[in-house]
């Protein structure tokens, strides 16, 4: 157990398997119905970016967001290789026992309108679902500076979203992703690939701890704007790798 924060395996990430690559062209034909299906069935991961507009939109800080609603899930990173599990941090869920990982809701769902009550600064991944990314070691993602693919996720059977639209990919995103977005993931994405990849480092649950406080827990850093708070982050974890 993480001495700073509360951990879970996740077996249920997203594999291989169950998620394909996707043209930013491709016709997916989805609206999102703010129906909560997915609020149900689905593991939030939550970026750097994400956690700071949660503690602005919340006003509290980015160690409260983190100890109060957020959990540490080790699990693979699909597409990149030579990684052992790795640990991510994503929206707690709650509701039923620990084995049941898909029946609990998500800490911001309200149980009665199915509405999200964090939605103006809901996660990327929620942004984005039924669409995600997923890190390019390869060098030829979408371009080459951004070092991703766009992946599009099995369709869950809850989900009303699916052949009510008439868009593709990137009309469906471009209303609520942005590049801040994409270059947080990017750049937290390619930190922890340099930081865990080809080591055992991530099964040292301290050294875990730091890496995650170090780019999430940004309000301590200097100075009130995002990049230049999680750069320090990304630096000190550059600075113990050397
Ligand atoms: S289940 Fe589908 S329609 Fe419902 S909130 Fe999630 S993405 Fe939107
Ligand atoms: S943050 Fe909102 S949209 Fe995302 S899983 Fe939670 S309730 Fe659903």
């Amino acid at each position: 157990m993480h001495k700073t924060y509360t951990s879970e395996q996740n077996d249920d990430c997203p594999s291989d398997e169950r998620q394909r690559l996707a043209d930013p062209s491709e016709r997916i034909d989805f609206v999102c119905r703010q129906c909560g299906g997915c609020c149900t069935n689905t593991t939030p991961y939550v970026t750097p970016l994400d956690v700071w507009r949660l503690a602005r939109f919340l006003d509290i800080s980015t160690s409260n967001i983190i100890r109060k609603h957020l959990i540490i899930i080790e699990t693979d990173l699909p597409g990149v290789a030579n990684m052992g599990r790795v640990p991510l941090l994503a929206l707690r869920m709650a509701g039923r026992g620990r084995s049941q990982l898909h029946s609990k809701q998500c800490v911001f769902l309200n149980r009665e309108t199915h509405r999200c009550t964090v939605y103006a600064a809901r996660p990327l991944s929620c942004r984005m679902f039924p669409a995600g990314l997923q890190h390019s070691t390869d060098g030829n993602g979408d371009s080459p500076e951004k070092n991703f693919h766009y992946v599009l996720v099995q369709p869950l059977p809850e989900c009303n979203g699916y052949g009510a639209g008439c868009n593709t990919l990137q009309q469906y995103l471009a209303g609520d992703v942005h590049d801040d977005d994409l270059d947080c993931w990017r750049q937290y994405t390619d930190l922890m690939v340099r930081t865990f990849q080809g080591n055992d480092l991530a099964s040292n649950e301290d050294f875990a701890d730091s890496f995650l406080a170090a780019i999430f827990d940004l309000d301590g850093r200097d100075g009130a704007d995002f990049n230049a708070c999680f750069e320090q982050g990304r630096n000190l974890v550059t600075g113990w790798l050397a």
